[in-house]
């Protein structure tokens, strides 16, 4: 079986502070032989760096730094100045700005301070010619409409996506990939399913998002990336191909925009 990448996996989270080595360990025999960690906001840098690895036999860690419109309330101007100064300091390590974007589906959020954030790090990522990781919800039309006005030259990835097919177009016509996860495990998730089964084999990147979104079968449990085979194991059901054929381009896709 070819390699499997986990394109998104909160692996710097305390959740894994128990047993992260072990974690490694058991991804490195279960085929997951990269997993691409994004930061949250700015405290966290320094750890998620310390995340990145590189060492052939053992698990490639690529890391990716920046201040999700989630914790909004955390970021302050001036952590753009310091995001700068480890984009210049750590160009060898950092492979993408993320995990950027807009939430809109947080109803006590100020949407103009999660934009200038987002329209800030995009520039950032246009500036040092890094790929993003896109955290998005409720504000594909929006996030879309910046990407072309900023126009990055590396891409990026949408993860966990959940928009439509025409917003997924729009994605893979700006050099994007769509990340998809956890929610095609589960039977209800129609629109999500379908989706993964029918866009181009070329396009699709395969996430856990763990410690979050746990896999249909784990609810309850803490996700991680050693489920990754699970998620393949869907999506070669979902578009009636082999799981081998489809690691083997998932793989490929993300270190297509990951890899320096
Ligand atoms: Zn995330």
């Amino acid at each position: 079986m070819p390699e499997l990448f986990d394109s998104h996996c909160h692996l710097d989270f305390p959740e894994f502070d128990q047993d992260r080595d072990k974690t490694l360990e058991q991804c490195w025999l279960a085929g997951v032989h990269s997993i691409c960690i994004p930061a949250t906001e700015a405290r966290h840098w320094p750890r998620v760096l310390k995340q990145a690895c590189s060492i052939p036999g053992s698990v490639q860690r690529y890391v990716a730094l920046g201040l999700h419109p989630y914790f909004l309330k955390n970021h302050k101007p001036h952590h753009l100045d310091e995001l700068k100064t480890l984009l210049e300091h750590h160009s060898k390590t950092i492979c993408a700005v993320g995990e950027i974007g807009l939430d809109y589906s947080l109803t006590d959020s100020n949407r103009e301070q999660q934009h200038y954030y987002f329209a800030q790090q995009l520039e950032l990522a246009s500036q040092f010619k890094l790929p993003v990781i896109l955290h998005c919800r409720k504000a594909h039309d929006e996030i879309l409409k910046k990407i072309r006005q900023v126009k990055p030259t590396r891409g990026g990835i949408v993860h966990a996506f959940s928009g439509s097919e025409q917003q997924a177009q729009q994605y893979i016509e700006l050099g994007f990939k769509l990340g998809f996860g956890g929610t095609i495990t589960y039977e209800r998730a129609r629109k999500t399913r379908q989706l993964a089964a029918s866009l181009p084999l070329s396009s699709i990147v395969l996430e856990t998002d763990a410690p979050d979104m746990p896999m249909s079968g784990y609810q309850g449990q803490r996700n991680t990336p050693i489920r990754l085979p699970v998620i393949l194991e869907h999506l070669a059901e979902l578009r009636s191909s082999s799981a081998k054929e489809i690691a083997q381009a998932t793989t490929e896709n993300a270190l297509s925009i990951l890899a320096k």
